[in-house]
């Protein structure tokens, strides 16, 4: 079994990126720059964006805040996104999902410029993305992408099982990982809440991406041997500890680990890919678009 740690992959990536940006600001270009978008007092949406902002000023790249009240209307958070998109000193943008109640959030993504949108969440993006053109590919499922890249896990022909089908994780996994390049080439099934006998799936599988969102769902009766785990889940448990809560996975780790060749740790596995490859795509962005060194 082998542990793929995305904590040191995701250590080495932000040092790669970190020696790219020092050379272009050698040369005299300003910092590849992040703004962040943040509405409420949400405590997980304001630990996500501290954690980015951070990440920003590890890779010297510049990153601005914007912090607004819950109470920000519709019209005046999509005045903010025109200005943000009109700026020629930006290169990425996130707005930080949830957004509260009164904000139709897709209104909100979709008047992202695509070429700004970072996150990939425009449908313009996603689009690209189910075409195999370039685009910005969603953090979580680019980290994954990159993760079974590096760590050379073997993907082409295998049987993909996917579990869950949102727009950020599942369904978009579904579609990279059935494409001919990139690391991937597999067989794909994408299972749901709506899937009957979802074992009979699993069991099949060559490799599980479970995103659904239940702690400790998968489990070793679920798969076979030599399976590979990736766990994009992040559920907070009751815990006997200081914080009163810990974070575990969609995966039953220590059951399946022994039957798999390759697993993720949660934590330590999707998630700290995932923050690198919002810095990826906000380098790609300010190639394309600062520098004019990418399509
Ligand atoms: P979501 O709630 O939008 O989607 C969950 C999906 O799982 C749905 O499509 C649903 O049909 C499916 N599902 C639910 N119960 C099921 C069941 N019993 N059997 C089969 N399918 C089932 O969730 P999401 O935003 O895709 O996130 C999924 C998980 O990944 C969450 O735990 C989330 O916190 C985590 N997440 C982690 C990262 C990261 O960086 N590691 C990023 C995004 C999301």
């Amino acid at each position: 079994m082998k542990i793929l740690d995305g904590n040191t992959l995701s250590q080495q990536i932000r040092n790669e990126i970190k020696e790219q940006v020092a050379q272009y600001v050698a040369q005299g270009n300003r910092k590849p720059h992040l703004a962040a978008i943040l509405v409420g007092e949400n405590p997980a949406s304001k630990a996500y964006v501290g954690m980015k902002i951070k990440d920003c000023e590890e890779v010297g790249f510049k990153s601005t805040l914007f912090k607004k009240e819950e109470s920000i209307t519709e019209d005046e958070l999509m005045k903010l996104i025109q200005e943000l998109n009109e700026d020629n000193n930006l290169d990425g943008f996130i707005v930080q999902l949830p957004l509260p109640r009164h904000i139709d959030e897709d209104k909100i993504l979709l008047a992202i410029d695509p070429i700004k949108d970072v996150d990939g969440f425009h449908p313009t993006n996603f689009g690209r993305m189910a075409q195999g053109l370039e685009t910005f590919i969603p953090a979580t499922p680019f980290g994954i992408m990159r993760m079974l890249e590096r760590f050379d896990v073997p993907t082409a022909g295998k049987h993909c099982v996917v579990i869950g089908r949102s727009n950020i994780v599942g369904r978009p996994m579904s579609i990279l990982m059935s494409q001919k390049g990139g690391h991937a080439n597999s067989t794909v099934t994408i299972c749901h809440s709506g899937t009957q006998d979802l074992n009979k799936y699993t069991k099949d599988a060559d490799i599980i991406i479970a995103a659904l969102g239940q702690p400790y769902f998968l489990t070793a009766d679920m798969v076979k041997e030599g399976v590979t785990i990736i766990d994009v889940g992040i559920n907070r448990i009751d815990a006997d500890n200081k914080k009163g809560f810990k974070l575990v996975g969609d995966v039953d780790y220590e059951s399946v680990k022994d039957k798999s060749a390759y697993i993720t740790p949660v934590p330590g596995g999707v998630g700290p890919m995932t923050r690198a490859m919002l810095l990826e795509n906000t380098l790609l962005a300010y190639k394309r678009f600062f520098l004019q060194e990418e399509k």
